[in-house]
C-alpha cells in the first residue's frame, strides 16, 4: 500500500503561516514583478485569479493587482521540509522524497502497528498539522501512479483512497492529462486519435498504440490499466543537482559572470555535501540575450568540494571566451554522474589541500545553516549583484 503525500501550496503556506497579516490574501512565493521572476508557488487565493505556479510575476500582477509577492526562502522550506519528513520515518523507513513538498510513502508492511493505509494517511496529515501548522493531502493506493494521481484529486486538505477493487472507475473518467508522461506534446498526439479520457486511452489496442506513440505505448497501456510496478526507493540519489540563476538585466562583464559562478558552485556543493554525494561531471548553462542557450560539461574525479566545481565550472567558462559584447540573460551550474563513492586516494600533497578545503566547506555549511545563504561570502563574490553593467555599447571598449 503507498501513500502520496504532497503539502498544499507548500511555500506560499509557510510563509503565511509564518506571518498571518498574509491570511485570505492572494500571496505567491517568487521573483519581482519588475524583473524576469516567475511565481514558484501560489496561495489558493491568488490560484482564485487563475494564478499558478512557473507563470511569469509579471503576468501575475496582470490578473491581481492586489497580489502580495513575496521572495522565497528556500533554505527555510527545507528545514520545514526535513521536519515534515520526520514524521514520515516515524511511519517508515520506506519514504522517497519527490521534492521538498512531497514524498511516496510504502506502508505494506506498518498495517499491525499503526492501521491501513488511510488510517496512517489521515494520522500523518493529523501530525503535520499539530507540528507545522501546515496542510498536506494525501493519496492512498495499492501503487505509486494511482496514489499520486489521488492526491492531487482533492486538493487542499484531501484525503482520497483508491480501492484496490474500484481501480478503473476511478481512472476511466480522468483526463489524459493526469497520466505520468503524457505531457502536452503526446497529449496532441492523443487528441488526434480521438482520446481524452484514461477510459478511451484503454480502449485502444496495444499496436495501434504502439504505430501512433512509439516506444512509451506499453507504459501508457499499463498506467491507463492502472498496473504500475515500480516500487518505492528511499534514499534515491538523483540524477543531477542545479542551480542557475536569471538576471535583472543582460550581463556583459565576465567578472560578474565568474562571481554569479561562485554563488552556484557554492550551491550546487553544498546540496550535493547535505546529501553525501559527489559529482563527475560539471555542466555550464549559459543562456542569451536572444535566447540562444549553451552548455559545455567537463567530467573530473569525483568530487563535492565547492572549489573543485568552482575551478571546473570557471575553466569551462573561460573556454567558451568572452561576453563583452554578447549579453548573458541567465547563467546555471549542474553536477551530473553523481555517486555515493569517495574519490579515489590522492597523493599526500593533495590530500592534504583537499582536507583544507572540505574543512573549509564544512565550516561555511554550518555557518549557512543557521544564518541562511547570505550570511557568509567567500570573498571573490562579493557585492556582484550591483556590479552590472547594463549597456555594453557605453564605455565597454577595451
Ligand atoms: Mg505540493
Amino acid at each position: 500500500m503507498i501513500i502520496h503525500v504532497d503539502m498544499d501550496a507548500f511555500y506560499a503556506s509557510v510563509e503565511i503561516r509564518d506571518n498571518p497579516t498574509l491570511i485570505g490574501k492572494p500571496v505567491v512565493v517568487g521573483g519581482s514583478p519588475s524583473g524576469r521572476g516567475v511565481i514558484s508557488a501560489a496561495s489558493y487565493e491568488a490560484r482564485k485569479f487563475g494564478i499558478y505556479s512557473a507563470m511569469p510575476s509579471r503576468e501575475a500582477l496582470r490578473k491581481c493587482s492586489s497580489i502580495v509577492f513575496i521572495k522565497s526562502r528556500m533554505a527555510h522550506y527545507a528545514a520545514v521540509s526535513r521536519k515534515i519528513r520526520q514524521i514520515f520515518f516515524e511511519f517508515t523507513s520506506l519514504v522517497e522524497p519527490l521534492s521538498l513538498d512531497e514524498a511516496f510513502l510504502d506502508v505494506s508492511g506498518c498495517k499491525r502497528l499503526f492501521g491501513s493505509g488511510p488510517d496512517i494517511a489521515q494520522q500523518i496529515k493529523t501530525k503535520i498539522l499539530a507540528e507545522t501548522g501546515l496542510i498536506a493531502s494525501a493519496g492512498v493506493a495499492p501503487n505509486k501512479f494511482l496514489a499520486k494521481i489521488a492526491s492531487d484529486l482533492h486538493k487542499p486538505d484531501g484525503l482520497t483512497i483508491v480501492d484496490p477493487a474500484d481501480i478503473q472507475n476511478f481512472l476511466d473518467p480522468l483526463s489524459i492529462s493526469r497520466v505520468w508522461g503524457i505531457g502536452p506534446k503526446t497529449q496532441q498526439k492523443f487528441t488526434r486519435l480521438g482520446v481524452q479520457t484514461i477510459l478511451q486511452l484503454r480502449q485502444l489496442d496495444l499496436e495501434t498504440l504502439q504505430s501512433n506513440i512509439g516506444d512509451s505505448a506499453q507504459h501508457f497501456y499499463n498506467l491507463a490499466r492502472g498496473i504500475d510496478s515500480r516500487p518505492v526507493v528511499p534514499d534515491r540519489i538523483t540524477k543531477s543537482v542545479s542551480h542557475e540563476h536569471t538576471f535583472p538585466v543582460d550581463i556583459y562583464d565576465d567578472e560578474v559572470l565568474t562571481a554569479w559562478l561562485h554563488e552556484l558552485t557554492d550551491l550546487v556543493g553544498r546540496r550535493l555535501r547535505r546529501h553525501d554525494i559527489f559529482a563527475k561531471t560539471v555542466q555550464l548553462k549559459l543562456r542569451y540575450d536572444d535566447f540562444e542557450t549553451i552548455t559545455r560539461r567537463k567530467t573530473i574525479a569525483a568530487t563535492h568540494s565547492t572549489k573543485t566545481l568552482f575551478e571546473t565550472a570557471s575553466q569551462l567558462l573561460s573556454d567558451v571566451g568572452r561576453h563583452s559584447r554578447r549579453g548573458v540573460r541567465l547563467i546555471g551550474l549542474g553536477t551530473a554522474n553523481l555517486s555515493r563513492s569517495a574519490p579515489r586516494q590522492l597523493s599526500l600533497f593533495d590530500q592534504e589541500d583537499k582536507n583544507k578545503q572540505s574543512r573549509v566547506d564544512e565550516i561555511s555549511d554550518s555557518i549557512r545553516d543557521k544564518f541562511g545563504q547570505q550570511s557568509l561570502n567567500r570573498g571573490s563574490n562579493l557585492e556582484h549583484e550591483i556590479r552590472l553593467r547594463p549597456d555594453p555599447r557605453i564605455g565597454n571598449e577595451e
